[in-house]
């Protein structure tokens, strides 16, 4: 069977989400480096967070459709993250799930416009576009990349959180830095590599 034709069910969104649960768990000291060169230094104590409560949510209340899995799971980023990428991630996961309505089961190419809408959201509640140095420069070119395939999406996340190293930031906290936030990956591009690695790990 070719990823083109995989139903995507609701135990492969709990095994994403588990994947970037900890993928955050194991990657969170180099979150937080990143976060302290150009920000605060809480990026991976605050996902660390945040995914340990969606892991213990989705446990709790088994949602059982692959949309109510991540609008639950949004839900829950946004009332346990206090920093700026608690909102921005829920808003991602939710605004997906709330796409994705109440299929059993979804395609690949289903997942991608869902995740282009959820990504769109993400832009609308930062104010933020292509190029800003934020976690929307590994989430845009992934949303094209998983109209070919997982694969595709997670070198497009990765490659895109690697490219934000020599631009300026121009959204978040970063931004206050001017000129001194270049020469720096972002680290909420280089989270959404690992969310994105993550559900190619999922798939595989
Ligand atoms: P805070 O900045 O409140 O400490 P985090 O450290 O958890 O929150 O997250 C910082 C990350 O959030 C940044 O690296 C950036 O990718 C993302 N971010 C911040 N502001 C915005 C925004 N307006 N739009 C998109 N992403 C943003
Ligand atoms: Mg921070």
């Amino acid at each position: 069977m070719t990823d083109d034709d995989a139903k995507l069910d609701t135990e492969f969104f709990r095994r994403w989400l588990a994947a970037t649960a900890a993928a955050v768990d194991r990657e969170a000291g180099r979150l937080t480096e990143l976060d302290s060169a150009i920000g605060d230094a809480d990026h991976g104590v605050n996902l660390q967070r945040g995914f340990a409560a969606v892991t213990a949510v989705l446990e709790e209340q088994a949602p059982t459709t692959p949309g109510a899995v991540l609008t639950l799971a949004g839900r829950q980023l946004i009332a346990r993250v206090g920093g700026a990428s608690g909102p921005l991630y829920g808003t991602l996961l939710r605004r997906t799930g709330k796409d994705l309505g109440d299929e059993a089961t979804v395609t690949r190419q289903r997942l991608a416009t869902a995740l282009g809408a959820g990504v769109a959201a993400v832009a609308q509640l930062g104010g933020a576009q292509a190029g800003d140095k934020t976690m929307l420069d590994a989430l845009l070119p992934a949303v094209e990349g998983l109209a070919e395939s997982f694969a595709a999406a997670r070198d497009a996340a990765a490659q895109g959180a690697l490219a934000t190293v020599p631009l300026r930031a121009r959204k978040g906290r970063a931004s206050y830095l001017g000129e001194r936030s270049v020469g720096h990956e972002d680290p909420g591009a280089a989270s959404s590599a690992l969310l994105v690695a993550a559900l190619a790990e999922a798939a595989a």
